[in-house]
């Protein structure tokens, strides 16, 4: 069984619909693709809808969270079959989508106020419906003609470094996990150690979120190198976390290919079992 717990479509930041996504997981022989996109369900329907035969979609979603010891560290936790009209995780759900649209606004003006050439009504308009992230901005600049590529958008000007960063109003992730389980959905940490992104959480932090529910690890991810992901697979049998592996494809936006990294099927096993609202569902 060939199975990736983690992709974004163009309900988020992701460059392929829903409809292509699911399309092309089949095509690469995936079994198992979970649909994780930004803070929204969005693209749940229209993948569902266009699932091919045989392949089993996990409806989830990569939630923007905060871990506030000394200093705030942003986290992101995936969450798998969770109800999807959960009032409280509905509520939470929006109010992270508003905070990335005032963000992205005051990015945009950043860049505005240095001469760059972009302005918030085409990035607005590149997101669509999805939530605004950093992506969007990076593909206005491209438009643009600033820079070549997204990914240099991000080397030069996007990056948390950057004076043209702005944090978002993230949710606090000890409540979040425990908000996912309410709804009865399955949260796991997605890549803990990708040390480019910013700073990472310590153990001591893993070992909270694990007392608060945390199912599992995501350990192989592209953003991972080889001694951080051994460190991982330690701490998660050390605390009885699942281990899980998984490409985070964004299309044409990331240098990475759905199924880059993948999930053994007991892992994928265990978190269809702990899931008590939403089963997966097959094409
Ligand atoms: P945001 O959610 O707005 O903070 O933006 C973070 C998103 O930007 C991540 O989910 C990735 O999809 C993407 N990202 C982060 N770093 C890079 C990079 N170096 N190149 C391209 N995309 C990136
Ligand atoms: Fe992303
Ligand atoms: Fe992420
Ligand atoms: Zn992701």
């Amino acid at each position: 069984m060939q199975i990736d717990l983690h992709a974004h479509s163009t309900a988020s930041d992701g460059t392929d619909t829903p409809a292509e996504l699911v399309r092309r997981a089949r095509a690469v022989r995936l079994d198992v693709l979970a649909l994780t996109d930004h803070d929204t369900t969005g693209g749940w329907t229209e993948a569902v809808a266009a699932l091919p035969a045989g392949l089993t979609l996990v409806r989830g979603a990569e939630l923007s969270c905060v871990s506030e010891g000394d200093r705030p560290i942003s986290l992101h936790l995936l969450a798998y079959l969770f109800d999807p009209a959960d009032a409280a995780f509905v509520a939470e759900r929006r109010r992270l989508r508003e905070a990335r649209w005032d963000r992205g606004r005051q990015i945009v003006a950043r860049l505005v106020a240095d001469g760059y050439p972009i302005d918030w009504d085409s990035v607005r308009e590149l997101a669509g419906d999805a939530p605004v992230g950093r992506p969007h901005i990076g593909r206005a600049l491209v438009s643009a003609g600033v820079v070549a590529s997204v990914d240099e958008a991000f080397e030069r000007l996007l990056h948390h470094d950057s004076p043209y960063y702005v944090a978002k109003q993230d949710t606090e992730v000890l409540g979040a996990i425990r908000l996912v389980r309410a709804a009865g959905g399955v949260p796991v940490f997605a890549h803990p150690l990708a040390r480019r992104r910013g700073e990472v959480v310590s153990d001591e932090v893993i070992a909270q979120m694990a007392a608060a529910g945390l199912a599992g690890l995501e350990v192989d991810h592209p953003d991972h190198r080889g001694t951080d992901r051994a460190h991982l697979r330690g701490l998660a049998a050390d605390l009885g976390l699942l281990v899980t592996g998984s490409s985070d494809y964004h299309g044409s936006n990331k240098a990475v290919d759905l199924g880059a990294c993948r999930t053994d099927p007991e892992a994928y096993q265990r978190i269809v079992a702990e899931a008590t609202r939403l089963p997966p569902v097959t094409g």
